[in-house]
């Protein structure tokens, strides 16, 4: 069997789950010869032939980098650096990163870092064009189900129904001075697009320094470098929503992006239901779609006005909200202009693939889902 690289996103608190039923993940995972399955946090890394390979915790992630050749080392300490510089601009829960500090300017406008500025308007466009589904001023909702703290509760409609009327993508007022302005008591999260905004800067890294051959995966964001060492695609595994140790697929990748949004990811369960992470910010509650998770792939394109890796980060959260319909609406109006296709899970055990990948895209036999390709 190939070399897989899950889709599938390991957060802290999936992680103590993870740590409990451990040996059967790191079996699973040993017989998909994933690499970097290491427990713990902090960083670590290992040379070899399998290439340099570094794992760090952050943005709330376990995160692997490998990188094969002889700047590899190079490559993986800046990626770690610029993917930690990131986590103190980005973070909510930092007092003293860009993010928290807009959060808490009361409405007024507020000078912010240049790649911040960029990256919440790039944040704000690419919600404009899902229609709101992908809003980054979701965050006071986030933080009502307790996924910014960890410490989950079910808000009260009356909370949410006051907390929704602060949410919407009008409130953040990008200023031509590189400042921003978050009006009606609006505050911004940027959870579902940091780590693909982290995996096209760490592409860019990889390409600066010459690395010709890499794959890394940031939380269910995954960027592969060129091809495997024998020249042969990389094969990156789309994860079973419904069981962790499985898949519903393989996909074959070259210089490309896979992300993905799963309700699986991130959730808790109070009184028998689950609530998951993923806000629909037309309700305030965690999106009921029928999608059990979202794949966007997309080819790397070093010419890309907004890198693929964030388009795609955004978009695997947004179509999760849309649900299937929608979603295969919003690939056929703009996968062509964004060069990204899909791998759609459903709750009623279909996958559904885009026509463009689905040649790239291998189905896994006796998963006991029903397979369609879309067009
Ligand atoms: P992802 O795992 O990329 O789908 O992102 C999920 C994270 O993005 C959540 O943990 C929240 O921090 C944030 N989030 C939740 N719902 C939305 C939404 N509808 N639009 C934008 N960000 C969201
Ligand atoms: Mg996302």
């Amino acid at each position: 069997m190939g070399h897989f690289q899950w889709t599938g996103e390991t957060t802290r608190s999936f992680k103590t789950r993870l740590r409990r039923a451990g040996a059967c993940i790191l079996a699973a995972a040993a017989a998909l010869s994933l690499t970097g399955c290491a427990a713990g946090g902090g960083s670590s890394s290992a040379a070899g032939s399998s290439g340099d390979s570094a794992e760090i915790f952050a943005m709330d992630t376990v995160m692997d980098l490998t990188a094969y050749g002889k700047n590899g080392p190079a490559a993986l300490s800046a990626s770690e650096e610029k993917i930690n510089a990131l986590e103190a601009l980005l973070s909510r829960t930092k007092k003293t990163s860009e993010v928290s500090r807009l959060n808490s300017a009361g409405g007024a406008a507020t000078a912010v870092d240049s790649e911040v500025f960029s990256l919440i308007s790039r944040a704000k466009a690419l919600g404009q064009d899902t229609d709101g589904a992908f809003d980054i001023t979701v965050a006071p909702v986030v933080s009502a189900w307790g996924f910014t703290t960890d410490s989950y509760q079910v808000p009260s409609q009356s909370e949410l129904d006051e907390l929704l009327t602060r949410v919407g993508l009008d409130n953040i007022a990008l200023g031509a001075d590189g400042s921003i302005t978050l009006k009606n008591g609006a505050a911004i999260d940027l959870g579902g697009i940091a780590k693909g905004y982290a995996s096209d800067c760490v592409a860019n890294i990889f390409a600066e320094k010459g690395v010709k051959s890499g794959k890394i995966s940031l939380g269910g964001n995954v960027y592969v470098c060129g091809s495997k060492q024998d020249g042969s695609a990389w094969r990156v595994a789309v994860q079973d929503p419904n069981n962790s140790e499985s898949y519903v697929g393989v996909l074959s990748l070259s210089d490309a992006f896979a992300v993905t949004s799963g309700g699986y990811q991130r959730y808790f369960e109070k009184n028998g239901k689950k609530y998951h992470h993923i806000i629909d910010p037309s309700t305030g509650y965690p999106a009921e779609s029928g999608l059990i998770s979202v794949t966007v792939v997309a080819d790397a394109d070093a010419d890309a006005e907004i890198g693929p890796g964030t388009v795609c980060d955004a978009f695997s959260t947004a179509l999760f909200v849309m649900g299937a319909d929608r979603a295969v609406d919003f690939w056929r109006s703009n996968g062509a202009k964004y060069g990204f296709g899909l791998v759609l899970v459903t709750d009623s055990k279909k996958v559904l693939i885009t026509h463009d990948i689905a040649g790239k895209f291998e189905e896994q036999e006796g998963s006991g889902y029903r397979y369609e390709v879309v067009s």
